[in-house]
């Protein structure tokens, strides 16, 4: 694979080119090797691959792919974001000290408070839009982990800035980059070590499967983490990979188009009457948004949103019919999702007050459909809470 080939634009990138692992009849669309395992000429030698657990060439493909787009050196693709997640945080030992974002999806939350707790990996939770980091760094800590912006509350953390702190005293710094997928924001250009992905979201771009992504831009981080990939097993299926690597092809154009949507909508919902805040950095006056400027290439296509009552919350979710009521986000339909009882449903109670994730606040990922009828259903939508049905 040629390093010059890759000199390319974002969405040439996207497009694949055969350039990772090779396919002996130039097939366009890259194949699914849909096997377990491999067979061997004689002892000692090997076609590269020898069990798909450990590395698949469909699932190489697209990590070479996932890699470049990210500007990194190595992907790891794996079952799904929370397994990326995991399979990371195994790199920590008992007694290792972690610092992570208040605001932060709630299965990530639920992974570090049951699970990683019991494994003896300590934790502190900081609002790192806010706080100095600093204050929270003991000689034990060995990470900071953040998205940007945050889900659900869409608080935006100045990556470059707290890289350079991280960088000073040797730990690691994780993003989460899944919100604004790598065609808005490079994370290890702006110094992080470590970029997650739950892929099920921007990068598959379908609502049609699921899966994962750790990337990185050192060797040492890379063989660690592929080891721990091979050992823990939770690795990306081929059809899964070719899904992806499908997906990937038109995420340039998609997130393009779901960002005009998202731009027109946060307006939208910040002239109605039935809302009574935006959360969108997007949005002139969202505290985030220099910072957004600075480091990101567009606002994304996710919006949360407060209205009067949780009565208003009922009515919305119950009239949706043009986009649905469903957790996730990043396909090409929009999803209305409800915080509370969804995607952070099991966020403890006291830490879901403090952030602000009330009974009144929606979570909105918008799609590519016409943006003019999505403004349509809300409009029928609101009338209908006005009707109080
Ligand atoms: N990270 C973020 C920001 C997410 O929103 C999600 C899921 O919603 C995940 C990680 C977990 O990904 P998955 O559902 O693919 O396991």
């Amino acid at each position: 694979m040629s390093e010059q080939v890759w000199n390319v634009s974002f969405e040439t990138k996207c497009q694949g080119m055969n350039l990772e692992v090779e396919d002996k009849y130039n097939a366009i669309s890259f194949p699914i090797y849909q096997t377990a395992t491999f067979s061997h000429p004689e002892l000692g030698k090997s076609s590269g691959f020898d069990y798909t657990r450990s590395s698949n060439p469909t699932r190489s493909q697209l990590e070479g792919v996932m890699a470049r787009l990210e500007n990194g050196t190595a992907a790891m693709a794996l079952a799904s974001g929370m397994a990326a997640i995991t399979v990371l945080f195994e790199l920590f030992e008992p007694g290792d000290h972690i610092i992570v974002d208040a605001d932060l999806y709630g299965g990530s939350i639920r992974l570090f408070d049951k699970v990683c707790r019991k494994d003896g990996i300590g934790f502190t939770t900081a609002d790192l839009s806010e706080e100095n980091v600093q204050d929270y760094i003991t000689e034990k800590t060995k990470a900071v982990y953040i998205e940007t912006p945050t889900n659900p509350m869409m608080h935006v953390i100045d990556i470059r800035k707290l890289s350079e702190i991280t960088r000073a005293k040797g730990i690691l710094l994780i993003v989460d980059n899944t919100f604004l997928s790598p065609y808005f924001q490079n994370p290890l250009d702006l110094g992080a070590d470590v970029v997650l992905h739950s892929g099920t979201k921007y990068i598959g771009g379908h609502h049609d499967t699921i899966g994962g992504f750790i990337v990185v831009n050192d060797s040492e981080l890379e063989k660690k983490i592929r080891y721990l990939c091979n050992t823990v097993g939770a690795a990306m299926s081929p059809f899964d990979s070719w899904l992806m690597l499908r997906g990937i092809r038109t995420l340039a154009v998609r997130m393009e188009r779901a960002e005009q949507n998202a731009r027109i909508l946060a307006e939208y919902l910040n002239n109605s009457p039935y809302v009574t805040k935006v959360l969108y950095p997007g949005l002139a006056d969202h505290p985030g948004h220099e910072i957004m400027k600075k480091q990101a290439r567009g606002f994304g296509a996710m919006i949360s949103f407060e209205v009067g009552s949780a009565d208003v919350v009922r009515s919305i979710l119950k009239n949706v019919k043009l986009f649905y009521f469903a957790e996730s986000l990043g396909g090409t339909e929009t999803l209305i999702t409800y915080p509370l009882t969804q995607t952070h449903a099991e966020v403890p109670e006291e830490l879901r007050q403090k952030n602000g994730i009330t009974d009144r606040l929606l979570r909105l990922s918008v799609g590519i459909e016409g943006v003019e009828d999505l403004i349509a259903e809300f409009d029928r939508v609101f009338d209908l809470v006005k009707e109080g049905s």
